[in-house]
């Protein structure tokens, strides 16, 4: 690969990692396209997906699945749950986890050697209960 291809590349890698930390609460590949576009105006969607692929292996993110098909991606990379907006599909951090693995009784999790617990909470985000609440009155 020329010289000049391989530093452009690590630009726009820097600039998508870069864009899931700034934009944070976990944007999809959608959003974090639009946001490097402001900075670097040639990159292509398959550009994005192709680096946050390799971000996500090197683990420097993660790649959060919520019930929607889409994908979420999460500069966090610690063991934490999320919660997802029904209605906008947000997804955001939930800094606690009632479910801790050392109370699970084998019984309860079929006999299962239990190596992470993930969970996913549904609910209305701030911004979509305010809408909601607005128009209830109307
Ligand atoms: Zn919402
Ligand atoms: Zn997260």
């Amino acid at each position: 690969m020329p010289l000049v291809q391989q530093r452009r590349n690590t630009t726009q890698k820097r600039v998508i990692l870069q864009s899931v930390e700034e934009l944070g609460c976990h944007p999809t590949a959608i959003q974090i396209y639009s946001a490097v576009r402001q900075v670097l105006p040639r990159t292509s969607l398959s550009t994005v997906y192709r680096n946050l692929g390799i971000l996500v292996d090197q683990e420097q993110i993660k790649a959060v699945k919520g019930a929607g098909s889409e994908i979420h991606y999460d500069h966090n990379t610690g063991a934490h749950n999320h919660i997802e907006c029904t209605v906008c599909g947000r997804v955001c951090d939930v800094h606690a986890n009632p479910l801790e693995i050392d109370t699970l009784d084998p019984e309860t999790v079929s006999n299962f050697i239990v190596l992470e617990v993930h969970m996913n909470i549904l609910g209305i985000c701030p911004e979509c209960a305010e809408q909601l609440e607005k128009e209830k009155l109307q």
